[in-house]
């Protein structure tokens, strides 16, 4: 991926890194890189992980599908101290899905650094939580509330946090959950490094970022370069509604497909479809906002979702 497309604020004096060797990482964190089969940095990994080595605050702006979450959390994994147990550094996310896709992600790009990592997520024992905490992670995934419990209660303690990323921060910035965010903030050191990275970033909320940001490095990908090499899109245009299910299993008799998610517009549309292919003998979870939390837990091959109550594909 090239980085034309790539619009950097105050970070001009940034190289671009056109490879993973050039940011003179941690050995085992770069055998963690390649052995997860990344083998050149994205877009947004060439401009966004080495403001966050350098310790700087920094704001990456780019969609779903880019690479974002492997840019903060090599940025982070990098910059933890595993000569001791101490979090250093916490990852807040929107949603227990994707702070459990985060929370993978970390564990398995840290796996050669014996990273000690741990998700603390709500609907989860807290128990659980307690003990992980107490017997020190490194790094912490989690969404707000239960991260704002075990931080107010002391189970977590933040003394030694140095990066504090939040993903999706147009969504933690706004509405519910912006008190949260605010009330961990004001618990962390103060000279604690913050990135925020989101697709979109309204201007109120990046007005926002200046009372808790400092002289923030800002790196925007745009639309141009929203998808990885080595993903091909097909849009398939399909004259009747009734013909789609057909087109569907056409897709699937002439490609390999192992797995797959399916998005819906509506959570009848997403029941429907559930019927048909089940009837077809596909084995299908289905992901939609009706279902209870234990239910929308994916196991199969096919997943048909409602894109609100997923995380990122
Ligand atoms: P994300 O935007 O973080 O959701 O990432 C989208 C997808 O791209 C995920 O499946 C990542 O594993 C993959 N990905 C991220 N960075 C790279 C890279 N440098 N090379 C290849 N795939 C990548």
């Amino acid at each position: 991926m090239s980085s034309e497309g790539v619009t950097v604020t105050g970070a001009e004096e940034y190289p671009v890194f056109e490879s993973f060797d050039d940011y003179e990482l941690d050995e085992n964190l770069l055998r963690g890189i390649y052995s997860y089969g990344f083998e050149k940095p994205s877009a947004i990994q060439q401009r966004g992980i080495k403001p966050i080595l350098d310790g700087r605050d920094t704001i990456g702006q780019a969609q779903s599908g880019t690479g974002k979450t492997a840019t903060f959390v090599i940025g982070s994994l990098q910059r933890i101290n595993y000569g001791e147990r101490h979090t250093q550094a916490l990852i807040l996310a929107p949603t227990r899905e994707l702070a459990n896709q985060i929370y993978k992600v970390a564990l398995a790009l840290g796996d050669y650094l014996k990273v000690r990592a741990h998700a603390c997520i709500g609907g989860t024992s807290i128990q659980e939580d307690k003990d992980k905490l107490r017997d020190g992670q490194h790094l912490v995934v989690g969404t707000p509330g239960r991260v704002y419990d075990m931080v107010n209660k002391r189970h977590l303690n933040v003394d030694y946090l140095k990066v504090f990323v939040l993903d999706e921060a147009d969504e933690l910035m706004s509405r519910g959950f912006k008190d949260q965010i605010y009330d961990i903030f004001k618990c962390l050191p103060p000279d604690v490094q913050v990135c925020l990275f989101s697709a979109t970033m309204a201007p109120e909320i990046l007005d926002m970022t200046t009372k808790f940001m400092r002289n923030a490095v800002r790196i925007l990908v745009k639309k141009d370069e929203l998808t990885l090499e080595g993903i091909r899109q097909f849009y398939v245009a399909i004259e009747k509604e009734e013909w789609k299910v057909d087109t569907l299993c056409d897709l699937y008799e002439t490609l390999t497909i192992t797995q797959a998610i399916i998005y819906c517009n509506t959570r009848r549309k997403v029941d429907f479809l559930q019927d048909q292919l089940t009837k077809r003998d596909f084995t299908v979870s289905c992901m939609h906002a009706d279902l209870d939390q234990k239910d929308n837990s994916p196991g199969e091959s096919v997943l048909l979702a409602e894109p609100q109550n997923l995380p990122e594909a």
